[in-house]
């Protein structure tokens, strides 16, 4: 297994310079495009590792899938699912054409204006203080605080999700108060992770919700079927199908490097690789888990 992270490690770093670090949020800007980390955590236990997978990083739109999971424990799943579709936009993540031409309802959660539509739910059940503990909680990761820079960074250049959240407002979508809702949304994209963490919250899903050490139940199962499937539909942005074909694995990625990789019963898979394709997935990251994929055989539909 390591020889095959190594490699993957090599096939992922091949691709770096075809991308570039995300620059809208300035603070992201000032990442180190050649880092790249693999991290691999088994249901066994076994725990692999390759690269920069000590290098925190802003969690970005990868909290969607923690934000997800917390709105369907609080609220359920008829709450969520009226204003919220659960299908591809086939649209940029921070898109809001379809929004306002075509439907009232953001397409699905893992998108900018399904996800600040969950975060207007959440803003009046829960408080930060227990969206971070939840977020430690299904990364096995203690250590996970706002990067303060990132978070002024993102508020101070905010104006799109601005509009977004505002247009969801006109149309009955977000009902709490929208600043409060964006400073929330913020915060979970502000969250400091690693490949590490990211890894854990993999494995957690892969195992059902189940804390895989403890044996702990972290999520309810149909929460975890829900997240999965809505990861796997959405999860890479406008170039989700593709990456489902040739890839695989149910992945959420984020434009602050990060892809949480999710291969059912087995594996959590984290990635940090700040180098991004144009659709703003991680573009060492995708070559290095499809290397995985096909040399591990994890593709859901492998033969
Ligand atoms: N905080 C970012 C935004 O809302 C998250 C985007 C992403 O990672 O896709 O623009």
């Amino acid at each position: 297994m390591q020889e095959i992270l190594e490699q993957a490690l090599k096939e992922g770093r091949a691709q770096i310079e075809k991308g570039e670090v995300a620059s809208y949020i300035p603070e992201l800007a000032k990442a180190d495009k050649n880092h790249l980390g693999i991290c691999i955590f088994t249901k066994e236990g076994e725990r692999f590792e390759a690269g920069d997978t000590q290098t925190r990083f802003s969690i970005q739109s990868i909290s969607k899938v923690i934000s997800l999971a917390m709105a369907l424990e609080k609220c359920g799943f008829e709450r969520v699912f009226e204003k919220i579709g659960m299908e591809p936009s086939g649209d940029a993540f921070n898109s809001l054409i379809k929004l306002d031409m075509v439907s009232d309802a953001p397409y699905n959660p893992m998108i900018n204006s399904g996800a600040i539509a969950v975060t207007g739910f959440l803003t009046e059940v829960v408080s930060f203080e227990t969206m971070l503990e939840f977020a430690r909680k299904l990364c096995m990761d203690p250590q996970i605080e706002v990067n303060r820079a990132v978070f002024y960074s993102e508020m101070e250049n905010l104006s799109r999700n601005r509009a977004i959240a505002y247009l969801l407002e006109s149309k009955g979508v977000i009902k709490t108060n929208v600043e409060s809702c964006l400073e929330l949304y913020v915060q979970m994209c502000s969250l400091n992770v690693t490949a590490k963490s990211l890894a854990g919250l993999g494995l957690v899903l892969a195992n059902g919700g189940m804390h895989p050490e403890s044996g702990a139940r972290l999520l309810d199962p149909d929460v975890v079927r829900i997240v999965k499937t809505i990861i796997f539909t959405c999860g890479m942005y406008d170039g989700s199908g593709e990456f489902a074909v040739s890839v695989g694995i149910p992945t959420k990625s984020g434009v602050g490097g990060g892809l949480l990789s999710v291969v059912n019963k087995k594996m959590g898979i984290g990635i940090y690789g700040p180098s991004l394709d144009k659709k703003g997935n991680s573009i060492a990251g995708r070559a290095a888990l499809k290397y995985l994929s096909e040399h591990l055989g994890l593709h859901m539909f492998a033969s």
